[in-house]
């Protein structure tokens, strides 16, 4: 029976940690890590998602704004406000939420944002520095989940892994990051073939489908560590990508849904914003 990674606990105690280093940076420069957090429209998941990021930033004494835009806001009106905070001394960190209204071109506004800023690491330069193995801005949800991987203890160098999604949010950068601590990776998707002995032959299993209990317990390799991204929400609540209830039975590791994966990428936000802050102010 696999352990079960308990990403609430392993975020609360990166949250500790951040708290005394804003209250250090406070105390010795009086300076309050600032982010700015965009929404358009009135998506009701990415309301809350906001408004969460925003609960989590007091709890560690980051200065949070958030600019809510109406949805029929335009291009300009967007770019215009992203080039302010941009100039902005104050804030350190700007986020867009996505998605956006589908009118409004997603690539040209993240690359709007300047990649100092970048704290969520979509824009381009921080996605070059991803794969060239010289992160800047690393997206919080892949390194979320290579923090979970490493609170196993277990040596990544060698192991086989299955990712499971090929988003330029979770699938890609986790694939790249993994690929950088010597592991061997195969990156699957919706036209991936054969996926059951793929997975079946994985160390390691990343699935990130957003297709609630899509990988079935017997297709996990006996031993495998298993971090399930996926948040679906069913008529019997949340349920992750992945069979839980059958894959612990033969994973070695596995996180829950929720309270594994979710948890963490917040933590990573509040993590980079801080990281933003310090880069910015000299501040080591
Ligand atoms: P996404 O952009 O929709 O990408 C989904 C990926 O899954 C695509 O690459 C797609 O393949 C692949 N896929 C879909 N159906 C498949 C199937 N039947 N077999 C194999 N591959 C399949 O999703 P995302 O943004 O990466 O998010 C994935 C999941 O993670 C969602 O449930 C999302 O809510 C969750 N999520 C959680 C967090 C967190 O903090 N816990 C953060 C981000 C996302 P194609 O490319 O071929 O279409």
């Amino acid at each position: 029976m696999a352990g079960i990674i308990d990403g609430k606990a392993i975020a609360a105690k990166i949250k500790e940690g951040l708290m005394s280093e804003v209250e250090r940076f406070k105390r010795e420069r009086n300076i309050t890590p600032g982010l700015s957090v965009i929404l358009v429209g009135d998506n009701p998941a990415s309301r809350i998602y906001v408004k969460n990021k925003g609960r989590a930033c007091e709890e560690v004494g980051i200065r949070s704004t958030q600019h809510t835009l109406p949805a029929q806001t335009t291009r300009k009106e967007l770019l215009d406000l992203i080039s302010a905070l941009n100039g902005d001394p104050s804030v350190h960190a700007i986020l867009v939420q996505l998605p956006l209204p589908s009118r409004l071109d997603t690539h040209e506004v993240l690359e709007a944002i300047s990649p100092e800023k970048d704290v969520d690491g979509f824009h381009p330069y921080n996605v070059g520095r991803l794969v060239c193995g010289r992160p800047a801005f690393i997206p919080c949800t892949p390194k979320g989940i290579m923090r979970l991987i490493d609170s196993t203890g277990v040596t990544l160098s060698g192991q086989e892994a299955v990712v499971l999604g090929r988003s330029n949010v979770v699938g890609k950068p986790t694939a790249f990051m993994l690929l950088q601590r010597d592991v061997t990776v195969t990156v699957c998707h919706s036209k991936t073939r054969g996926l059951p002995e793929k997975i079946l032959s994985a160390d390691i299993v990343v699935a990130a489908i957003g297709r609630p209990e899509f990988v079935k317990g017997k297709w996990i390799k006996p031993g495998a560590i298993v971090i399930d991204v996926g948040i679906n929400r069913t008529e019997r609540g949340l349920a992750g990508d992945v069979e839980f209830g059958a894959a612990k039975e033969r994973a070695s590791y596995i996180t829950p849904v929720p309270g594994g994966v979710g948890p963490m990428t917040i933590a990573m936000l509040l993590s980079n914003t801080v990281e933003a802050a310090k880069r910015a102010e000299n501040f080591l």
